[in-house]
């Protein structure tokens, strides 16, 4: 610790955003940086403590206290080396992590935890400018060759593991372009798409072979793209000519409504809607017409990251108005007894597309769509009380409590149920799990000889930070496995 009294001496000073006005009218990332001398400050906020709970909590065990010393003692260099012993791309965490880290800090028990997230982003970036983040391919490869289907973090962080021990390495992708919901999920303000690019040009100089337009088995087709050049492969192809398959396919059977006017022109699954998006930014030539909120009154279902993203890409498109609705009641502003420190706590978050213009209404539920030639015009809505009956919370309608809002567009944000099953998973004959997942051993192994499965695909959607600690993990225990 090169500063005893920092965490005394300095506050938490977060990188704000850039403001609401300018920020509407345009996709690039909203959040702004820090120079680097109130970087370094922040570093020294760290104690040190001994204890380090965000070790912890980090999926990936990222050293913390170790990068913020470096850092605070203005060591770049030496803060990108301890990262990167533990983290595959802390570009993507250092701007989309919800910083499980930062939740366990133990200054956080009696003051603002340091801030751990961006100063990741600063080293890493600082990394990439100073040229310490180069190709560097295996000195000599070990013969053995892996298949990786689906290129999402899991994917990606798994290819890039097996690659460095010198397997060789095919990633095969059904969408347009590497990523997964990097590239065809979150949104540009969250992560332009720049810098999956920048990073796949390294992993291809390393020996990485992406091949994209490629399914893996024929039951996952992305949206808004044309069939145009798709092709299948299945996985018995696959292991034929591979020692490997590894499945990184994620959990994308999305959760729907089945409410009455659910078929109403108007009404979008979230990721179809985000994707599309994306896609236009991207300049890709789409395979469907274009969805836009732009002079609509927009309501979105579900009250979740997702959902705010749609918020934040309604508001940019130039919707009238929007109202986001949760069936959960609205969660508390500070830890409740149940979820004391280090625990991860579920807190009232308002986000950046919240901030930039959206009714948020909680405990509502959607009883039907209704139209006018095929077209939505309103949902019809109430109000819900949520009971625990046995321990199992039980939610009932509030009776009289019936209601319904204008709205042309109406976007489903309720999460996603399971992997999609047809395809890949079934072509390999795979046992799936009680929640309809990949089932694997802890060790990644699926019921099938030499494929495995990490990620989303089998743990069910969650975050990138566990995408990227569960590839690392497939990728350790198939080196183990094929190497002995
Ligand atoms: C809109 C949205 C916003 C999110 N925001 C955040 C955030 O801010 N922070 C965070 O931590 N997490 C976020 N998440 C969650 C996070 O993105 C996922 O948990 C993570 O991407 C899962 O990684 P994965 O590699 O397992 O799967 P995915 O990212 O889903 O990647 C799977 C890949 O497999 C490909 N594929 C599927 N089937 C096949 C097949 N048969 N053959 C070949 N390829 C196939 C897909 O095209 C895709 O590229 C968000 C999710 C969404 C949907």
């Amino acid at each position: 610790m090169a500063d005893p009294k920092g965490f005394l001496t300095y506050k938490r000073k977060v990188a704000h955003y850039r403001p609401v006005n300018e920020r509407v009218r345009d996709y690039f990332e909203v959040e702004e940086r820090l120079t680097g001398g109130e970087r370094i400050e922040q570093a020294r906020r760290c104690m040190d403590c001994g204890v380090p709970f965000c070790h912890w909590a980090c999926p990936l065990g990222n050293a913390m206290p170790e990068f913020q010393d470096k850092l605070c003692r203005g060591d770049w260099e030496g803060a990108w080396a301890v990262l990167q012993e533990t983290s595959p791309f802390p570009e993507f965490t250092g701007r989309l992590c919800p910083a499980l880290c930062e939740v366990s800090c133990v200054l956080g028990s009696n003051d603002e935890p340091v801030t751990c997230r961006q100063n990741e982003l600063d080293v890493v970036e600082k990394a990439f400018e100073l040229g310490f983040i180069i190709p560097r391919p295996p000195k000599k490869r070990c013969g053995k060759k892996v298949a990786v289907a689906g290129s999402g973090p899991a994917g990606l962080a798994a290819a890039a593991f097996l690659n460095r021990a010198g397997f060789s390495v095919t990633v095969f992708e059904a969408d347009k372009r590497a990523g997964g919901y990097l590239r065809y999920g979150i949104p540009f303000f969250k992560m332009e798409k720049k810098i999956i690019d920048r990073r796949l040009a390294i992993m291809e100089a390393e020996g990485v072979v992406f091949k994209t337009n490629m399914r893996v088995g024929d039951g996952f087709f992305a949206f808004g793209t044309s069939a145009e050049g798709v092709q299948t492969v299945s996985v018995k192809e696959l292991l034929a000519d591979f020692d490997a398959v590894l499945l990184t396919i994620g959990a994308r059977k999305a959760r729907d409504l089945t409410v009455p006017g659910r078929e109403l022109s108007g009404v979008y699954q979230a990721l179809d809607y985000l994707s599309v998006q994306n896609r236009i930014l991207s300049g890709e030539k789409l395979g469907v017409p274009p969805i836009s909120a732009e002079g609509k009154k927009v309501l979105v279902i579900g009250g979740g990251d997702t959902g705010s993203d749609c918020v934040g890409t309604a508001n940019r498109q130039g919707a009238l108005a929007v109202t986001q609705i949760e069936v959960m009641p609205s969660p508390p502003v500070s830890r409740p007894p149940h979820q004391p420190w280090p625990l991860w706590a579920g807190l009232f978050k308002t986000t950046s597309s919240h901030e930039e213009g959206c009714e948020r209404l909680f405990a509502v539920n959607t009883k039907s769509f209704a139209g006018e030639n095929g077209v939505l015009k309103k949902v019809k809505l109430c109000k819900v009380e949520w009971a625990s009956e046995n321990g199992i919370p039980r939610m009932k309608e509030i009776p009289g409590s019936g209601f319904e809002i204008d709205a042309d567009m109406a976007v489903l944000a309720m999460g996603f149920v399971h992997v999609v099953q047809e395809g890949a998973a079934a072509d390999a004959g795979l046992e799936t799990d009680q929640r309809g997942n990949i089932k694997t051993d802890g060790s990644c192994r699926t019921s099938a000889p030499r494929v495995w499965a990490a990620g989303d695909s089998r743990n069910g959607a969650s975050l990138i930070v566990r995408a990227l600690a569960d590839g690392s993990l497939a990728a350790n225990e198939i080196i183990k496995s094929l190497k002995g």
